[in-house]
This record gives C-alpha cells, sequence and structure tokens, in this order.
C-alpha cells in the first residue's frame, strides 16, 4: 500500500487570512456578457488629459528611462509640496515628509507595514474600501471594523472609536470622500474625531484620494485641523481626480520618521514609482488644475441625475458629497446585495458592486460608480428601474 502523505501547505498563514475581493467575481461575470453597462468600476471613464501623456512622452523622448530617486522625483515632491499647500492648506517638506509611491495602494501597504507591530489593531470605518483589512492583515495587524449607519449618512460617530478602542489599538484608517458611501465629513466633525485621536493617542491614516471630488463644501484634509498633522499619515495618489489609474502613481506625506521608515520599506522592495508617470503627474500637478475643475464638473452633474433617478424608483440614497460613488439602499426590494447584483446583471445587464463586499455594515446597498457618461446612465437608469419594477410585479 501506497501511504499518502499530507500535502505540506506552504503558503503563509497571512495569506491564508484574507479572502480574495468580491468585486473581482462580479466582474469576471460582467466581462463575460456582451452590452454590459458597468457602473461597477471605481476609476474614470475619461482619458487622461492629453497634456499629462505628453510630458510623460517627452521625458521619454529625453530618454529619462532610469530610476528615480526613492522617493521619488525631487521636482515632484516640490510640486506635491505646493499643491497640498494651496489646495489642502497643508505643508510638508519635500526632502523628508513625503514619498511617491505606486499608486495610493502602496502607500496605505508601506505605512501601515511601518507602524503596525503583531497583533496590534487598526480601527476600520465600515462600509469601506475593499483593501483595507486585507492590508492591515497582511502586514500582522488586526483590523477592527466600526459600523456606520445610515441614517448617518454612514458618517463615523466620534464615541464610536471610543467603544472600538483596546489596549492594542495603534491606528485609526479614515476614508473622506469615502468609497463606497461618497460620505464627506466636515471640518466639524473631523474636530470632534481628532479629539478622540489625541486623547487615546492614536495615529491616523487618512486616505484623501478623493480629496479633490468633493461637490458641495470646502474640503478638510485632516492633518490640517489643529495637532493632527504629527499624527497623520496622509495617503493620496493621481487615480482618481487626474484619471491616471494606470499610471499607478500615489503618494504619502507624514511625520519624517514614519516617512523615513515607510521610505526604508519602499527602497528594498519597490526601489521607485515609474519614472514616465512621475513626469506625467508633475505636469499634471504643475497644469493640469483646469482639466481636473472639467472633469468634476461633469461628475458634479452625473451624481445629480444619478441620486435623483434612484430615489425615485424608490432605492434610497443620500446626495454624496463626493468620490463618485452613490450607495442606494436595496433592502425594500426584499433581495441581499448580493442576489440584487447578481439577478441585475443577469436579467438587464448593468454591473454594480453589492455593498457587503465593503463589510458587514454595507449588506443591504449597492455601489453604483457614476463616472460613466450621461447617456449610459440614462440607459442604466432605465434598466435598473424595470428590474425593481418587474420585482414589484
Ligand atoms: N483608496 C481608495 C479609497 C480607493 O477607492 C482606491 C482605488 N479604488 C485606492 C485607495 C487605490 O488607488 P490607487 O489607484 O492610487 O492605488
Amino acid at each position: 500500500m501506497i501511504s499518502v502523505k499530507e500535502k505540506k501547505n506552504y503558503l503563509s498563514q497571512h495569506v491564508q487570512a484574507i479572502k480574495p475581493s468580491g468585486i473581482r467575481r462580479f466582474f469576471d461575470l460582467a466581462s463575460s456578457m456582451e452590452d454590459v453597462i458597468s457602473l461597477g468600476v471605481g476609476e474614470p471613464d475619461f482619458v487622461t488629459p492629453w497634456t499629462f501623456i505628453e510630458a510623460s512622452y517627452h521625458s521619454l523622448e529625453r530618454g529619462y528611462t532610469a530610476y528615480t530617486a526613492n522617493a521619488g522625483l525631487l521636482e515632484l515632491r516640490q510640486e506635491i509640496s505646493k499643491y497640498m499647500r494651496r489646495r489642502f492648506q497643508v505643508t510638508y517638506s519635500p526632502e523628508e515628509e513625503m514619498v511617491v509611491t505606486v499608486g495610493a495602494s502602496q502607500a496605505i501597504d508601506i505605512a501601515l507595514r511601518a507602524i503596525v507591530n503583531p497583533g496590534e489593531e487598526v480601527i476600520v470605518v465600515e462600509p469601506s474600501f475593499v483593501s483595507y483589512a486585507p492590508t492591515i492583515t497582511l502586514a500582522g495587524g488586526v483590523p477592527v471594523p466600526i459600523h456606520t449607519q445610515p441614517d448617518q449618512e454612514f458618517k463615523l460617530q466620534p464615541e464610536q472609536i471610543e467603544a472600538a478602542i483596546t489596549a492594542k489599538t495603534k491606528a485609526l484608517l479614515l476614508c473622506s470622500p469615502n468609497n463606497p458611501t461618497g460620505t464627506v465629513l466636515s471640518k466639524q466633525e473631523l474636530v470632534r474625531i481628532a479629539e478622540m485621536v489625541e486623547k487615546h493617542d492614536l495615529l491616523v491614516i487618512s486616505d484623501e484620494i478623493y480629496g479633490e471630488l468633493t461637490y458641495d463644501e470646502p474640503y478638510t484634509s485632516f492633518p490640517s485641523i489643529a495637532s493632527m498633522q504629527k499624527r497623520t499619515i496622509l495617503i493620496s495618489g493621481f487615480s482618481k481626480a487626474f484619471a491616471m489609474t494606470g499610471w499607478r502613481l500615489g503618494f504619502a506625506c507624514g511625520p519624517k520618521e514614519i516617512i523615513a521608515a515607510m521610505l526604508k520599506i519602499h527602497q528594498y522592495t519597490m526601489m521607485c514609482a515609474p519614472t514616465m508617470a512621475q513626469y506625467a503627474a508633475l505636469e499634471a500637478l504643475s497644469n493640469g488644475a483646469k482639466d481636473v475643475m472639467k472633469m468634476k464638473e461633469s461628475y458634479r452633474q452625473r451624481r445629480s441625475l444619478v441620486t435623483r433617478s434612484l430615489n425615485e424608483m424608490g432605492l434610497a440614497c443620500h446626495l454624496p458629497g463626493g468620490s463618485f460613488y452613490v450607495f442606494p439602499c436595496v433592502k425594500e426590494t426584499g433581495l441581499t446585495s448580493e442576489e440584487f447584483a447578481e439577478q441585475l446583471l443577469l436579467k438587464e445587464k448593468v454591473a454594480v458592486v453589492p455593498g457587503n463586499v465593503f463589510g458587514e455594515s454595507g449588506e443591504g446597498y449597492i455601489r453604483c460608480s457614476y463616472a460613466s457618461s450621461i447617456p449610459k446612465l440614462e440607459e442604466a437608469m432605465r434598466r435598473i428601474q424595470r428590474f425593481v419594477q418587474s420585482l414589484q410585479s
């Protein structure tokens, strides 16, 4: 008899502890079908403005094809520093308080790896961007969810932070404007959160990648709140407002000791962000304000259209203050968010993301991205309405 030896498991415990992203399953299904309108993807429908592309071409023509400094091109960091001061009233040293990364994604990853010790807890405000909890787990930390409430427009309440804190809490991960809810925290709300942060001696990772895309009130960047800059790692990037998802470029700003630690990880694991993308970003910051404005105005119109249509057909949602997502409630239909998304895709060929992939408190909701043309959005709204009506009859 041949003895069957148990197969050795070569995978790390951390990687086994995380699940593949729930968004992918829907995209795989949607991409196998024809005539699908996708409100599923979290990226602009605009092509990167031509002048940014041209700046990148020119950099290649000049032969700038080598690595840059680990922290990124100094000229780009200087431009980021000016931009952060001009747009968000926070001042960072280009030499010591900044690192250019491969998307905001890498900035979040190295921020967590720089600060989290094994078993330390990081508070995540749910519904949240799908990467946060897995990235915390991969860094050896423990994600601790806070569940925000729809009747409070999914706004984090400072008391919820207090209730989530233990002796192991290291940091709070904030995302305003939020993915998937579009919720923006006001200056007063951030001030109250800051008081909690101070009281409990926390660090904050503030993901402000949608900071340019707010539609109603002036935006407040978390480190601009008094005494918060020394506690905050600010994350941002070029993917959303500058329509540059494929260029893979982001950045982090923060206290110099933390940035130095992040840079240590970055220099060994990444070397630097792509050089030609850094030249495009330099142009985007120096001369791209008008392009950003134009795209933002068009998101604003689309936001009105989508929010109004969804509410009219009985899928209640608040007017989201930022990003390009709305997060309507589908509980009235009697379907779970996965059932709703799957049946809508199969029957009416509209792809949305079921809210449960953003955490437990997203159940009963779907995420619709309005980064699509008005005609496409109008057609998508007609199809969703037909689907909702078919459920009632
Ligand atoms: N943070 C949030 C909240 C996001 O929605 C995304 C992209 N969907 C990212 C970070 C990552 O962006 P990047 O393309 O810069 O890695």
